[in-house]
């Protein structure tokens, strides 16, 4: 297969490396296949519209702008050769509800293409809920009284109430009657749709909680693509419903979402080819084709799918692989990528006097940012290779710039939560609970010298720790910080005990912190009891149950 097409009508005026097959006329390309190509004219499986963007624009010399063409083609076959976004098809039946006044319904069905259709009609008024998908939707309606469900495809609704953005569910008063017409067509000949997220269960600080700590992508998201299960504490998927913008990528604390089509592996091997450039961040939604703009020299567009996976630790990684400022031209961020942005700021801010990334959100704002951005000195940084997980990442890059020294704090929030936990070690008896509660290894014990350690750099201020926590007045959580300390990058006792030995056999079997708390407390009763009642609130399981039986034989 042709790996790389240019197309253009006009031809190009330098030559492109070999790989590249460059064509002015379309006649010629019509049979290939290709993986990327700049035109939507050709049939290629990576439309790349930064590369016409990028020639026309950039202010490179000629041989920078050769190499840095073939560049953006290799970053393009790259992530399509890592992304995890597979197609799926599924089969919609013709059944279509029309929700609406009977005004409404005949109007709508006016057209031609009604005949194609099965069409069913209800009133909004005796709508009571819709459960379920495209293909498979079961609509609650109210029937004098009783509960009747019908199921359909597709539902044409005018004037929804909900406001939602659905799959198979259409307002033709928020578009028009012919478009809604055309999409329902449309997907009655197979509706394509991608997997845009990937979930990991083990680190999901919703998943299996007693209580709910996160839910942080189930309120970002725009759709109902991702719902909880609260009775069990588990997430539900819809992939016919997810748009793929990513939002719940960028506000996922522990990285258990991570974005299919450019995947954290994915968006480190591409920031890796950044090197030497500045990095300028389009959605691919963008309009870029009519700007004209000064790409300065080194300036090299990246295009991204959805515009609101952007976290913390993708855009460190593109920092400081380029070793850059950003340019991040977009007119929408996500809660969790203005946060991601003021985090890093903040850090660029007190370790090099200046911003990390340059927001644009319209054309003079990106002209304004272009002219500004320049190569931070020192911030350059590669790594061989990535963990899967996202605050281990962000830790390694962000230790890197503290180097050793303290630059105080950055503050955190409300979408993106750092914090540091506290224990009085005091009233701590080293019961492990929040241990036990910490999925992410933020947490651990050390057997060797019993401790309570913390990681903050990998906590994700959830807080499951400080519901577990038995004791009173123990365990608390400093919420929206970093603390850019060396201390914050490795494990801190919080609480350190010495083993309590059974008063009878002298094995070590609890920490004497805890014993003495249940002997202070049990001890007035068990002492009116029997001696050798209180004596078994020094004594390990074996030998406890040992006094209780020569103490029964006594008394029998
Ligand atoms: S945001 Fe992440 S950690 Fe929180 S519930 Fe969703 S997947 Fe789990
Ligand atoms: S240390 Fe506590 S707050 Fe932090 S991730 Fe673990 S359980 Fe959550």
């Amino acid at each position: 297969m042709q790996e790389f097409i240019y197309y253009n009508p006009n031809s190009l005026e330098f030559p492109l490396n070999e790989e590249v097959l460059i064509s002015s006329t379309l006649k010629e390309l019509k049979e290939i296949n290709c993986i990327v190509s700049n035109s939507d004219q050709v049939n290629a499986q990576v439309v790349a519209k930064e590369i016409d963007f990028y020639i026309q624009n950039s202010q490179d010399n000629l041989s920078n702008k050769m190499k840095n063409v073939g560049k953006l083609y290799k970053i393009n076959a790259l992530r399509f050769d890592l992304s995890l976004d597979m197609e799926q098809e599924l089969q919609v039946d013709n059944r279509v509800l029309l929700i609406g006044t009977q005004e409404q319904k005949d109007d709508f069905l006016g057209s031609k293409l009604a005949l194609e259709f099965e069409f069913y009609h209800i009133d909004a008024s005796i709508l009571k809920m819709i459960d379920g998908h495209m293909g498979s939707f079961e609509v609650i309606v109210d029937n004098d009284g009783k509960e009747t469900v019908l199921k359909v495809s597709q539902i044409v609704w005018f004037d929804a109430t909900e406001t939602f953005d659905r799959a198979g569910i259409y307002d033709p008063i928020s578009s028009s009657h012919d478009d809604v017409f055309e999409q329902l067509l449309q997907n009655t000949k197979g509706h394509i749709y991608k997997k845009f997220i990937t979930y990991d269960s083990s680190i999901c600080q919703y998943h299996d909680r007693r209580d709910e700590v996160c839910a942080q992508c189930v309120n970002v998201c725009p759709t109902v693509a991702i719902t909880k299960d609260d009775e069990n504490k588990h997430l539900i998927f819809s992939d016919i419903d997810c748009l793929g913008c990513g939002g719940c990528i960028s506000v996922c604390p522990s990285g258990a979402l991570d974005y299919a089509p450019m995947n954290t592996e994915s968006f480190f091997q591409i920031s890796r080819m950044y090197e030497g450039h500045t990095p300028l961040i389009i959605p691919a939604k963008m309009n870029i084709h009519e700007i004209n703009i000064e790409l300065k020299e080194h300036v090299l567009p990246l295009s991204i799918e959805g515009e609101k996976f952007l976290d913390e630790s993708k855009l460190l990684t593109l920092l400081q692989e380029s070793g850059s400022q950003i340019v991040f031209y977009t007119d929408f961020l996500s809660k969790g990528t203005t946060d991601a942005i003021d985090i890093l700021n903040q850090i660029y801010k007190k370790k090099y006097n200046c911003k990390a990334i340059l927001v644009a959100q319209n054309e003079q704002e990106l002209q304004a940012a272009l002219q500004e951005v320049q190569f931070v000195e020192n911030s350059r940084y590669s790594i061989n290779q990535t963990t899967e997980k996202k605050r281990e990442n962000f830790a390694i890059r962000l230790e890197k710039i503290v180097d050793g020294q303290d630059l105080g704090r950055v503050i955190t929030g409300p979408s993106v939560h750092y914090a540091k936990v506290n224990v009085n070690e005091a009233n701590c008896t080293l019961c492990l609970s929040c241990v036990g509660a910490c999925n992410v290894d933020a947490l651990i014990a050390d057997a060797t010298d019993n401790t309570l350690q913390l990681n903050s750099s990998l906590c994700t201020a959830c807080g499951y720790c400080e519901l577990s926590c038995p004791e009173k007045d123990c365990l608390s959580i400093e919420q929206d910080m970093i603390e850019l300390q060396p201390s914050w990058f490795t494990y801190n006792v919080l609480a350190q005990d010495e083993l309590f030995a059974c008063v009878e056999c002298g094995k070590e079997f609890a920490t004497k912190k805890a014993v003495e708390k249940i002997a202070h407390m049990m001890s007035p009763i068990f002492s009116k009891m029997s001696k050798t009642k209180e004596r078994t609130l020094y004594c390990c399981e074996d030998c406890k149950a040992k006094l209780m039986i020569q103490e029964g034989l006594l008394h029998a």
